[in-house]
């Protein structure tokens, strides 16, 4: 269960509080407790509503890393996309990523080839421990007939054939978080959304612990920790700046984007694609069960920016890059069914080039309070490993854990299956299907209805008419205090979930 109970949690004594419910703060909770530290985490609308709920939803093996000769990032990548796999093997799935070529810059068939070999030879323990049916096979590179025959639609001019690799997709990112914060909350972790922090508590420079506003009842707390890691993500400058000072090295914001698209799949691969002109970027068609899922898009914004909302302006331009590098694709705003968005970290102000390191800062280095940290990341698919680390930072001298990581996640239930399954649950019988919603509900910390569709399920993208289902969401939570949660646009304004 992850139980909500604020008052519970005041009355304790914590090691450490980590702000914000995302992939990195529920992965440094998880692992904290793992260590047999006492841990409190809070978040400030629901779990995984940032930029977590927002992702692509790849494993990246880090194959784009060996093209600036990053092998250590490489290998972290690789290690982690396995410590998926041994973890969630019913919660990810192998995908094919097909990228045709035409012979331009690294591009070419020759590069490609030597490149894929290199990956394959530096991911050679890549299936080590993995489950057989999720297992990756070795890559592979050919020419434009078969290209053709695996995409039937692939630009012709200059085709030169295609490459093949394998990485993975989540089939819910939603209840890969919703299984850590499970299991976090099975070795003690107290784990509170709807809770947003009004200030840190600190005696003579040090942490005394923090307190935070319950959004559902209005309620105020004091808790009462050691540490506090601010793993806010996009606003964690923000926080930052308001319990200590400005650490701009924390997060320079940029936008990313992905769109869920009403089409059908042209190919059964991931399409790695991108229009003919020259520094096109490359865009994701990652099929799904009703629909395909296209990016990542950046676009470059200002320092100041704090709320990651796109224009309809972006949205056709990158629908038009698609169409240049997709023949007779077509796509316009009527096919998008839904625009997730993000912010990302950079290096410079209003461009897209990406941050490569985490950023881990000891407040009391600076001149801060002894015991506040502040940690972002880039990346779902190396989070725990940057958690790890922080954690490390945190708490120098900790004990190593005696089970592995992630070694509590519970096995896919009957019930998780169903959260998968927006087709099987739209086919059962109504009264079931909301008996079966409010028990989760109950079990998962719903505050709103929409925090079990967007952030218990994957029915967005699993069923053949996920309004229906939303419909009987609202209906099965409505007489349940679920009703007086503030609405997402309210609670989150870094989140910006847009529905067309
Ligand atoms: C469009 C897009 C596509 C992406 N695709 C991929 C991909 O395919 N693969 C991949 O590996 N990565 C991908 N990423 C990157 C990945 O999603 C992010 O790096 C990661 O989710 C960031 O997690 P986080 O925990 O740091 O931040 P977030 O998920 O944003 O979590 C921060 C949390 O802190 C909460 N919060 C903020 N302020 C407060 C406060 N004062 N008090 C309490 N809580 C607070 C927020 O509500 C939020 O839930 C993508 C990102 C985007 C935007």
């Amino acid at each position: 269960m992850i139980t909500r109970a604020p008052a519970a949690a005041a009355a304790q004594r914590f090691d450490l509080a980590v702000v914000g419910g995302g992939i990195h703060g529920v992965c440094l909770a998880l692992q904290a407790a793992e260590r047999g530290l006492r841990v409190l985490l809070l978040e400030r609308a629901d779990f995984g509503s940032g930029a977590s709920g927002n992702s692509l939803r790849v494993i990246h093996g880090g194959l784009r890393y060996l093209q600036s000769l990053d092998v250590t990032r490489f290998r972290e990548s690789v290690a982690e996309r396995r410590w998926f796999a041994r973890t969630f093997p019913g919660l990810i799935e192998p995908l094919p990523c097909l990228m045709p070529l035409y012979g331009e810059g690294l591009r070419r068939r020759v590069v490609m080839r030597a490149a894929l070999t290199v990956n394959d030879a530096l991911s050679s323990h890549r299936n080590d421990g993995v489950a057989k049916d999720v297992r990756l096979p070795g890559s592979a590179t050919f020419g434009p007939a078969a290209m053709r025959r695996r995409f039937r639609q692939v630009r012709a001019d200059g085709l030169e054939g295609g490459a093949l690799w394998y990485d993975y997709h989540m089939r819910s990112s939603e209840r890969i978080l919703t299984e850590l914060l499970h299991a976090a909350c099975t070795l003690g972790v107290q784990a509170l959304n709807y809770t947003e922090i009004k200030r840190i508590r600190v005696q003579d420079g040090r942490i005394q612990g923090l307190e935070a506003l319950d959004r559902i009842d209005g309620a105020e707390y004091r808790f009462d920790a050691e540490r506090i890691c601010n793993c806010t993500g996009a606003q964690a400058r923000v926080f930052a700046a308001e319990q200590d000072r400005d650490y701009r090295e924390l997060f320079i914001p940029s936008l990313a984007f992905n769109v869920l698209l009403d089409c059908e799949p042209l190919s059964r691969d991931a399409l790695a694609v991108a229009a003919p002109e020259r520094g096109a970027p490359v865009y994701f068609l990652c099929p799904a069960p009703f629909g395909v899922w296209a990016g990542t898009e950046h676009v470059g914004r200002p320092e100041s920016c704090r709320d990651a909302v796109v224009s309809e302006a972006e949205i056709d331009a990158f629908l038009g890059r698609i169409n240049r590098a997709v023949p007779g694709i077509n796509l316009s705003q009527r096919n998008v069914r839904a625009v997730y968005c993000g912010l990302l970290p950079v290096r410079t102000p209003g461009s897209t080039d990406l941050t490569a390191r985490e950023c881990c800062i000891e407040h009391a280095e600076h001149g801060g309070p002894a015991g506040l940290y502040s940690l972002t990341g880039m990346k779902f698919t190396t989070a725990r490993r940057v958690a790890e680390r922080a954690l490390a930072k945190l708490f120098p001298g900790l004990r190593p854990s005696a089970a592995p990581c992630g070694a509590a996640v519970r096995p896919l239930s009957a019930a998780t299956a169903l959260l998968l399954d927006g087709a099987r649950v739209s086919a059962m019988d109504p009264l079931d299907a909301m008996t079966f919603i409010r028990d989760t509900a109950a079990a998962e910390s719903v505050m709103h209805p929409e925090d079990f569709f967007l952030r218990r399920t994957n029915w967005m993208f699993t069923a053949p008419q996920p309004a229906m289902l939303e419909r009987l969401i609202a209906t099965a939570l409505v007489a349940t205090p679920v009703e007086s949660a503030p609405r997402k646009s309210s609670a989150h304004p870094v989140h910006s979930w847009q529905r067309s």
